[in-house]
């Protein structure tokens, strides 16, 4: 068994599911999860503010806009008029509930409900084009099996149990579509894994079914050394483990939701990153190798917030961090990067959201400074202890960007440097040329 996960924009269009359809069109017993088409999520995001707003007639307006461009899809993925009108009533069906929100108090349980006609919209006009192509498949409702718990973490007893129940229930069927996103919640309500949440239902999916591997497809060969964005001459990285992986995206690669590492790497189950736009490219391989090769790739987070702390108390004293630490436990704000000193600790955090209170309380343990706009620069690879030079390498590229922060041994993956983000396109590409290009991997 395996699970094939198309993004967005491998969705996107008639065309682009036609696509799809031909990629997965083989023996092998297969999930298929799919995203809502690319745009649908923000507008289905921009149709629930308005919605929270009380805002009915531009609400109205853009679920109007939305439903005709679904109708163009219709128009262009169907050859029957016998489809095109079953699939018609069909997007109708979804946009009148849409709709009927706009007659009701609008909740998170509403906008939650709103939020998931994207995949539900996606998966259900796929599997009717399967079916006029007479291709045997079955749609799994992912509302059937997908659930997370009180603290909105999976609950993989429930998922893994559930998807053996609903698979059983098809004896001899080797191709399945599904949802990604959508899931119910402890209380039994449609709720959905966050946004970009399709990769980890992949991921998710992939673990409760055992399977042999899980391909992420998207419009973009694998994840590169670097920002393609912001450098050029990047590369698909061929191999990378699973720590490596979710360090590069956590730390910035867009291209892999940052918790679908995990329930792979639990079940040792290989993750592959490839490009529907050029399926025969060998894109990433995640797994519990990591391929050789020192320094692997370079990413970037911005939006970062420092904060030091600074005190004559910490000279010495046990329980400082402690205190300092609960401080950020108290208002669930997960730290990124710490570093120490006798008299002062820097942190960073990216959820500024209790940035006042967290000062607030910090300042009775010292003095408590903070930077905004700051990005984090992650460097990824193999730095066993052995292997010397991959600092000075990265030190010698940056020697003109002021350094306001370093990490380095917290893991044997990751080198992580904090600078404003004024300098992040400039550090990206200094350490391009100075890590890579010498390489000449001009891909
Ligand atoms: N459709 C959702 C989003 O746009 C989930 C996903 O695509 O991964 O965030
Ligand atoms: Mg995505």
């Amino acid at each position: 068994m395996k699970v094939l996960k198309f993004g967005g924009t491998s969705v996107g269009s008639a065309g682009r599911m036609k696509a799809v359809a031909d990629l997965i069109y083989n023996e092998e017993t297969k999930i298929v999860v799919l995203s809502a088409m690319s745009g649908t999520t923000n507008q289905l995001v921009q149709i629930a503010e308005k919605l929270y707003q009380n805002a009915n007639q531009e609400a109205n307006a853009l679920i109007d806009a939305l439903h005709d461009n679904y109708k163009r899809v219709v128009e262009e993925l169907y050859t029957s008029t016998e489809k095109k009108k079953q699939a018609l009533e069909l997007i109708a069906t979804h946009f009148d509930h849409i709709r009927s929100f706009t007659l009701d108090l609008f909740t998170v349980y509403e906008e939650r409900a709103v939020l998931a006609q994207g995949e539900l919209l996606s998966t259900a006009l796929f599997q009717f084009f399967l079916e006029e192509q007479g291709i045997t498949s079955v749609l799994l409702p992912a509302l059937n099996f997908m659930k997370i718990d009180e603290n909105e973490e999976p609950d993989n007893a429930y998922i893994e149990k559930n998807l053996k129940l609903e698979l059983e229930k098809y004896p001899g069927i080797n191709l399945f579509i599904t949802q990604g996103y959508i899931c119910r919640n402890a209380y039994g309500e449609v709720d959905n894994l966050k946004r970009g949440g399709s990769d980890y239902s992949a991921s998710l999916i992939g673990a409760a079914a055992n399977a042999s591997e899980i391909q992420i497809w998207t419009d973009i060969d694998g994840m590169h050394n670097n920002d393609p964005r912001v450098v050029k001459n990047t590369f698909p990285i061929a191999e990378l483990s699973f720590d490596e992986a979710a360090e590069l995206a956590y730390f910035g690669a867009k291209i892999l939701h940052p918790s679908s590492v995990l329930p792979a790497k639990q079940k040792n189950i290989p993750v592959r990153l490839l490009n529907t736009m050029q399926p025969e490219a060998p894109g990433t391989t995640i797994s519990a190798q990591s391929g050789g090769g020192s320094i692997k790739a370079v990413a970037a987070k911005d939006g970062i917030t420092a904060i030091k702390i600074k005190s004559g108390r910490m000279l010495l004293a046990y329980g400082f961090l402690r205190s300092v630490f609960e401080v950020f436990e108290r208002y669930k704000t997960p730290i990124d990067m710490i570093t120490t000193s006798e008299v002062a600790v820097s942190l960073t955090i990216d959820n500024p959201k209790f940035l006042s209170e967290i000062t607030r309380e910090l300042q009775e343990y010292g003095q408590v400074e903070v930077d905004k706009d700051q990005s984090i620069i992650c460097v990824v690879g193999d730095f066993i202890a052995e292997r010397s030079g991959s600092g000075l390498k990265i030190f010698e590229s940056l020697k003109d960007i002021p350094l306001r922060m370093i990490s380095y041994g917290g893991s044997k993956n990751n080198i992580s440097l904090l600078i404003n983000t004024a300098d992040k396109e400039r550090s990206l590409i200094l350490l391009n040329d100075g890590i890579f290009e010498r390489n000449n991997h001009n891909a």
